[in-house]
């Protein structure tokens, strides 16, 4: 049971989400967050939103915007996953059963092309307990590495097991799901030097597509954390699209270096999948003044 299963339950069978999948997803296009659910709840994952919204192809929807074609399936739903953690690779038979080929499978994952294929680890999983992630994400990058180091964390260290897909695994994935880019090793960008935010950008895509021949067209900003400089590095590196995790949906209108997401965080709870998938926890918690987990856009250092 999650923290707020029971106010999960009571949004759901309030009406509320089926309300604004009819009136106001029916015209947009949702793009839901994942990082790393087991086979058992993407399966039931799957099951559940296939039943509620169209599931589109991150692909199909670029192709779209860039012709100005409005004409898309009514409640399209994306299912994008962020870091390529390696458990994603037991999601490949629920993907083989769809029979579905890549150019129209609902699923993109974002991965971090410094860490997949290595025994590199994603630094945000070894900060406790002495800093947050969070606080960690805030400093600039050099010094973030530094506060790493002296922890024990190097990015570029090899340790005993994998968290990322190894790169056999992704050759083998690759004719089910649409890889792309979401950076090297995981920085919040704003806080990276120019320099550092460019070869982030600019490498990652250029290492998926030499070293794995993978057509990168679209990036995922490593915690939804963006700033205008960042935007124009993707633009010059070449990328048509960009996923951030501002809150709502989105139109062909909608500009694709700025993609509005809906984080689901990886629940188990389909009352609350239902509920997150809506957008309506996200609008509520915004509404309430939450805190803002994701979407860092001050300023960038000089
Ligand atoms: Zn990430």
């Amino acid at each position: 049971m999650t923290r707020h299963a029971l106010l999960f339950k009571v949004l759901r069978f309030s009406g509320l989400p089926l309300l604004v999948r009819e009136l106001i997803q029916r015209r947009r296009v949702t793009i839901l967050l994942f990082h790393d659910i087991s086979r058992e709840t993407a399966a039931r994952t799957f099951d559940c939103l296939a039943a509620r919204y169209h599931l589109l192809n991150l692909q199909t929807f670029i192709r779209k915007c860039k012709a100005n074609d409005r004409r898309l399936p009514p409640k399209s739903l994306i299912l994008t996953f962020d870091d390529g953690h390696i458990r994603n690779y037991e999601l490949l038979p629920l993907f083989q059963e769809k029979k579905i080929p890549v150019t129209i499978f609902p699923v993109t994952i974002f991965l971090c092309a410094g860490i997949v294929g290595t025994k590199r680890h994603f630094w945000f999983r070894h900060t406790a307990p002495k800093y947050r992630s969070s606080q960690l994400r805030r400093t600039p990058s050099v010094q973030r590495r530094r506060l790493l180091e002296e922890m024990g964390f190097t990015q570029d260290t090899e340790y005993d097991r994998p968290q990322a897909l190894t790169r056999g695994q992704i050759e083998e994935m690759k004719p089910w799901v649409d890889f792309q880019s979401h950076t090297l090793f995981h920085p919040c960008l704003p806080r990276c030097s120019y320099a550092e935010a460019r070869d982030e950008i600019g490498g990652s895509g250029q290492r998926l597509r030499q070293e794995y021949g993978l057509p990168v067209n679209a990036i995922s900003y490593p915690h939804g954390d963006y700033s205008d400089r960042d935007i124009e590095l993707c633009r010059q590196a070449g990328y048509d699209c960009g996923v951030t995790v501002n809150c709502g949906y989105n139109t062909v209108g909608t500009d694709l270096l700025r993609l509005k997401r809906l984080p689901v965080n990886d629940t188990e709870d389909m009352n609350e999948l239902i509920v997150k998938a809506s957008g309506l926890w996200e609008f509520l918690k915004r509404t309430l003044g939450g805190n803002h987990e994701y979407g860092w856009t001050e300023e960038v250092e000089p």
